[in-house]
C-alpha cells in the first residue's frame, strides 16, 4: 500500500520551519490519569481521531499503548491501518462508517468494524467467510443523534441478526451523547435510559454481554453512571474542557504550545494600510514584527482583527488580515528582536493564549481549533 501523502510523520531529521507545536507529554500523562481515577474500573478507550486532536497521531498513540490504556478509537480506516504499521499491538476501534471494498483492510490489520446495519453486517461476516477469519465488531446504536447507527427502537433485529453471523465476534456495543457537555442533563440521561433498554436484550436471551460504551468527555465529567464498560475521552485527555459550562470535576491541563519565532521588525507610519485588502491602517507610528503563520497552518482567518500573541511576556494584538502563511503583529513601542519567541498557544509561565480564546477569536468551539492545525506544522514532544 501506499504511504499517505498527507502523513503526520516528519521525514526530515532536523525541524527547519520555526513554527511548531511543543507537546508535553508530561501533562498528556497526568491527564490520562486523572480519566483513568475518575472512571474507576471502567476502561478507557483514548480517542486519537484528527491526528490526535492535533498532537500527532503516531507518538499520542505509542504513549497511551506505553500507558496501558485498553483499546484505542479513531475515525478512518486509514489511521488504524497507520497504527498497525507503526507497531501500535492493543485493540483500535474505528468509530467512522465502514463501507462494503474497506472490509479485508479491516480485517487484515485486525481493526474493530464499527457496524451499523443488518446489510452491512451480513457483508462483513460474509468477507470474513471468505478470507477465513473472524471480523471484530462493535454494535453501534442511535439512541437521538440521526448519526450512524440503528435506532435504538430497531436494535432488537439488529442485534439478533448480529447474533447468527457466524463469522462475526460482536466485542462491543456503543452508542454516542449528542449532548453532553450542556449543563442541562436530562438528554443526556435519556439516552443513557435508551441505551440501557436495548442492553437488556443480553439479559433476556442470556447472552455474554459484550463491552458497553457510550461516555464522552462531556459525560465523564458530568454523569458517572454513563461510565458503563468502558469511556471514550477525546479532548479532556488533551486538556481541554468540551465547553465552558461543564462541570469541571477534575483538573486537566493543556499540553500544546503552539510557537514560532519573529522573523522580521519594521516600522508601520501613520495611515499605511497593512494586509491584504487594506483592513488595518494605524494613526500613529508603530513597530511592527512579521511571524511565519496563517490560516494555512489553522491559525483561522477569521480571528483577523481579534487575535493576540505573546511575545517576551507581554500580550500583542495581531493586525490586519490574517494571510496564509504570515501574520503581522503590533508591539507598538516596544522592542522585540528577529529570534524572540512567539507563543500563538500556550503559556509562557505567567501569561496564556488558551485553546478557548482562539475559539472564541475564530467564532468556532477549541475541538475545531486543535484538530486543524495543520499537519504542515511540526510536532515536537517534551518529557
Ligand atoms: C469524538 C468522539 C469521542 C470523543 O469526544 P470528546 O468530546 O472529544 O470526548 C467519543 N466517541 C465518539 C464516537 C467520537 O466520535
Amino acid at each position: 500500500m501506499n504511504k499517505p501523502i498527507n502523513h503526520p510523520i516528519i521525514s526530515i531529521d532536523e525541524i527547519v520551519r520555526p513554527t511548531r507545536v511543543e507537546v508535553d507529554l508530561k501533562i498528556l500523562r497526568d491527564n490520562f490519569k486523572k480519566i483513568k481515577t475518575h472512571v474507576n474500573q471502567a476502561k478507557v478507550m483514548p480517542i486519537l481521531k484528527a491526528n490526535a486532536y492535533g498532537h500527532g497521531l503516531v507518538r499520542i498513540a505509542q504513549l497511551y499503548e506505553e500507558l496501558k490504556a485498553d483499546y484505542l478509537g479513531v475515525a478512518v480506516v486509514e489511521e488504524g491501518i497507520l497504527l498497525r504499521e507503526i507497531g501500535i499491538k492493543i485493540p483500535i476501534l474505528v468509530l467512522g462508517g465502514v463501507w462494503g471494498n474497506q472490509v479485508p483492510m479491516f480485517l487484515k490489520h485486525n481493526l474493530a468494524i464499527t457496524a451499523s446495519s443488518i446489510d452491512k453486517l451480513n457483508q462483513i461476516d460474509e468477507i470474513a467467510r471468505e478470507m477465513k477469519t473472524k471480523a471484530v465488531v462493535h454494535l453501534k446504536i442511535d439512541t437521538g443523534m440521526e448519526r450512524i447507527g440503528v435506532h435504538y427502537y430497531s436494535a432488537e433485529k439488529f442485534l439478533e441478526a448480529a447474533y447468527k453471523c457466524k463469522n462475526i465476534v460482536v466485542q462491543g456495543i456503543y452508542s454516542h451523547l449528542a449532548n453532553s457537555e450542556s449543563e442541562d442533563l436530562s438528554y443526556t440521561k435519556l439516552q443513557l435510559e435508551r441505551f440501557n433498554g436495548v442492553l437488556t436484550f443480553f439479559e433476556r436471551r442470556s447472552i455474554k454481554m459484550p463491552i458497553r460504551h457510550i461516555a464522552n468527555s462531556g459525560a465523564i465529567l458530568q454523569l458517572p453512571e454513563s461510565n458503563l464498560d468502558m469511556v471514550r475521552p477525546g479532548i479532556t485527555l488533551y486538556g481541554v474542557y468540551p465547553s465552558n459550562q461543564v462541570k469541571k470535576s477534575f483538573e486537566v491541563k493543556p499540553a500544546i504550545r503552539w510557537k514560532s519565532l519573529v522573523v522580521y521588525f519594521k516600522v508601520i507610519k501613520a495611515g499605511n494600510a497593512v494586509g491584504y485588502g487594506l483592513t488595518y491602517k494605524p494613526d500613529h507610528n508603530i513597530r511592527a514584527v512579521t511571524i511565519p503563520v496563517g490560516y494555512g497552518d489553522g491559525y483561522f482567518r477569521n480571528m483577523s482583527h481579534k487575535a493576540e500573541v505573546l511575545i517576551n511576556g507581554y500580550k500583542y494584538p495581531v493586525i490586519g488580515a490574517i494571510s496564509m502563511d504570515q501574520i503581522i503583529v503590533n508591539i507598538e513601542n516596544n522592542s522585540a528582536f528577529n529570534g524572540d519567541e512567539v507563543i500563538l498557544m500556550g503559556s509562557d509561565g505567567t501569561n496564556s493564549i488558551t485553546c478557548e480564546e482562539l475559539a472564541e477569536w475564530a467564532g468556532t468551539i477549541p475541538y475545531e481549533i486543535l484538530t486543524n492545525i495543520n499537519t504542515r506544522v511540526p510536532r515536537v514532544y517534551y518529557d
